[in-house]
């Protein structure tokens, strides 16, 4: 069957997403879901564009959402790209300011789907390795490149950068674009929306997926200057005139709004983090200092690939990555408080047990 595939996705390797498993009762802490429901608001929202209207296109530009977007951030609706989740908005990203001649920047640990983007338009890139503390140093990005992908925090390590780091490269490279990945940002870094205005080569990408909530939603959008943005809007014009449903665009907007809940939820989760990992660090454990809704962890004398299967056949569900660097760490997504509790409960159960 594989004669009838098109030559350019025969060697393609995927993204694999976390497992969302079927079982019931599972503590899931494998893919930084948000622990806590959407915004009452949202759910409102939704059951009112449940109607009859849905036999009816959405509006292929989002206006509404764009204009509470630009609302909340003290910008312009031209300033903002709206896509089904960031990945998708990254995709357009990768395919609309990121293929050029010189390789693009990005950390040797970073969002794994980075590569993937590349591979699947042809992109050359270039992996800058972290420092020995998983840390990105700025001055490794000063180098002839075709842009540079930053996730800060970064994933899956859940380091953050400051501003100042991110005006540095922005200043850099003013010939390329800088795009930061800011998933995560909600749970205590700095955002670098707030250097928009300042350079025309910065792309900043949310999603609501995270702090929102939201990540059976799929909403996200990109913030830059409007001639960054209109290249997006022409690859989504060339790809799909609607990414966004009426249900999304209704609830994007209703969460975005709420403004209130959005805190109260953030607080909770920043909370529970620096809760969870004082608990880590006192058995035993090596946690990276986070600035996301997760923690990267390893025990100095514990497989991390053993203690994820052994969680796993407890029921619960952390992420374990088979990849260079990172082999001995799981990430841990912070759930509610009595989630963390059966987590350090479990471990402090197979830590008080020889090794198998
Ligand atoms: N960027 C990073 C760094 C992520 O970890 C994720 C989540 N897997 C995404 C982007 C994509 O999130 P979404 O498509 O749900 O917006």
């Amino acid at each position: 069957m594989r004669e009838l595939w098109s030559d350019c996705i025969r060697g393609l390797e995927p993204y694999t997403p976390g497992e969302q498993p079927a079982v019931d009762r599972l503590i899931k802490l494998n893919t930084n879901e948000n622990p806590y429901p959407p915004s009452p608001a949202v759910l409102e929202a939704l059951q009112r564009h449940a109607n009859a209207d849905l036999r009816r296109y959405p509006d292929p530009e989002g206006k509404a959402l764009k204009q509470a977007i630009a609302q909340v951030h003290g910008l312009d609706s031209a300033n903002v790209f709206l896509g089904n989740g960031s990945d998708e908005v990254l995709a357009h990203t990768f395919l609309a300011l990121l293929k050029h001649e010189l390789p693009i920047l990005f950390p040797d640990v970073t969002y794994s789907f980075y590569p993937v983007y590349c591979a699947l338009y042809g992109i050359r890139f270039e992996a800058v390795p972290l420092d020995d503390a998983f840390r990105v140093r700025i001055a490794d990005y000063a180098r002839p490149n075709g842009g540079v992908v930053l996730a800060n925090p970064n994933a899956p390590t859940g380091i953050a950068i400051g501003l100042d780091d991110i005006r540095a490269l922005l200043a850099q490279c003013p010939r390329s674009v800088v795009v930061v990945d800011e998933a995560y940002v909600d749970f205590g870094a700095q955002s670098a929306l707030a250097l928009v205005k300042e350079f025309p080569n910065l792309l900043v990408v949310h999603t609501l997926s995270k702090s929102r909530s939201l990540a059976g939603l799929r909403v996200a959008y990109a913030v830059g200057d409007p001639g960054l943005i209109q290249a997006l809007s022409l690859v989504k014009d060339c790809f799909n005139s609607y990414p966004l449903d009426r249900l999304a665009l209704a609830g994007g907007e209703a969460a975005i709004r709420d403004t209130h809940y959005f805190d109260l939820t953030r607080y909770q989760v920043i909370e529970s983090r620096d809760g969870l990992a004082d608990e880590l660090i006192a058995l035993g454990f090596e946690v990276l200092p986070s600035k996301a809704n997760f923690l990267f962890v390893r025990h100095p004398s514990r497989d991390a690939r053993t203690l994820h299967q052994q969680l796993r056949e407890r029921r619960i569900l952390v992420r374990h990555f088979a990849k260079p660097r990172i082999e001995q760490f799981l990430r841990i997504s912070v759930g509610t408080p009595d989630e963390c509790r059966e987590l350090v409960r479990a471990m402090r159960d197979l830590l008080a047990s020889p090794a198998p």
